[in-house]
């Protein structure tokens, strides 16, 4: 194939990105933070996704992300600076050095107050509103991909299963969307239901079994919760109304 279209709008010289320590490792090979020289010679702190397998399938598959992330502009979404398409292909992203917000609650759970808890919460409806917005829907939301890039400020990422989808689609994927990023954000980044096996928890659900709320979460929130969980798709908020109830129940110190 041609290449990938975020190849073509987004591609960079590896001569202007100097690769550092490894990260992390991520689905298709490990992840480094770096440094990028812009055009205007700017040095920006950056990660480099690499793939370990350059075959041309997985290759596809590896850059669709970035392809997905290049039409994104948006604050709390993970910024994508460009690509590198020849062998070995980079994705080439903004850094954050927090890192993924499930272990930035736990090393920090006795320092974040229930409205900063808030916050991020809000910041992540903000993130799936302005996706909502595009017809996308994103598929694997979840604490461990979020990034965390400073104390005030998360940015949603990982984009490697997230799809365009027609109204239609739109509206029947909407029935499987379970808002659990926000019972983990209160949890200490612990997986929603998981005292259950996988196949369990449908069975739950459809019974009419809910996620309790969690310790920290103000009742508040919990009632919002329970009302994305209603089990008749229109019954439930979307994204954009989930912003107005968060913006009131987040605290007037953390409006953004
Ligand atoms: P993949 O989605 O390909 O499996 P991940 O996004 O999970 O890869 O990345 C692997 C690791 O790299 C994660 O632990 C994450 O902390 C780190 N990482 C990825 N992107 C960034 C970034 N932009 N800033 C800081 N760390 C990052």
């Amino acid at each position: 194939p041609e290449g990938s279209g975020a190849a073509k709008k987004c591609r960079i010289s590896r001569d202007d990105v100097f690769l550092g320590r490894i990260l992390g490792e991520g689905f298709f090979g490990e992840v480094h933070d770096g440094v990028y020289k812009s055009p205007t010679g700017e040095r920006i702190r950056v990660a480099v996704k690499t793939c370990k397998d350059c075959s041309a399938d997985v290759k596809d598959k590896f850059l669709s992300e970035a392809d997905l992330m290049k039409n994104l502009n948006h604050p709390h979404i993970v910024h994508l600076i460009g690509v590198i398409e020849t062998d070995p292909v980079w994705i080439v992203m903004e850094l954050y050095e927090h890192g993924e917000l499930g272990n930035y609650l736990v090393e920090q759970q006795y320092n974040l107050s229930t409205a900063m808890l808030t916050l991020y919460c809000l910041q992540i409806c903000k993130a799936l509103a302005y996706l909502e917005g595009l017809n996308m829907v994103h598929r694997d939301i979840a604490v461990r991909n979020v990034l965390v890039a400073s104390p005030e400020c998360v940015k949603l990422g990982d984009f490697g299963l997230s799809r365009y989808i027609d109204e239609q689609e739109y509206y029947k994927a909407m029935k499987h969307i379970i808002i659990s990023v926000f019972v983990e954000v209160f949890s200490t980044a612990q997986q929603p239901f998981f005292w259950l096996e996988n196949g369990q928890v449908i069975n739950q659900l459809e019974s009419g079994v809910r996620l309790p709320k969690p310790q920290s979460c103000p009742p508040i929130l919990y009632s919002l919760l329970t009302r994305c969980w209603a089990y008749e798709p229109h019954g439930r908020p979307n994204f954009s109304q989930l912003v107005c109830s968060l913006r009131y129940s987040a605290a007037p110190s953390t409006h953004p």
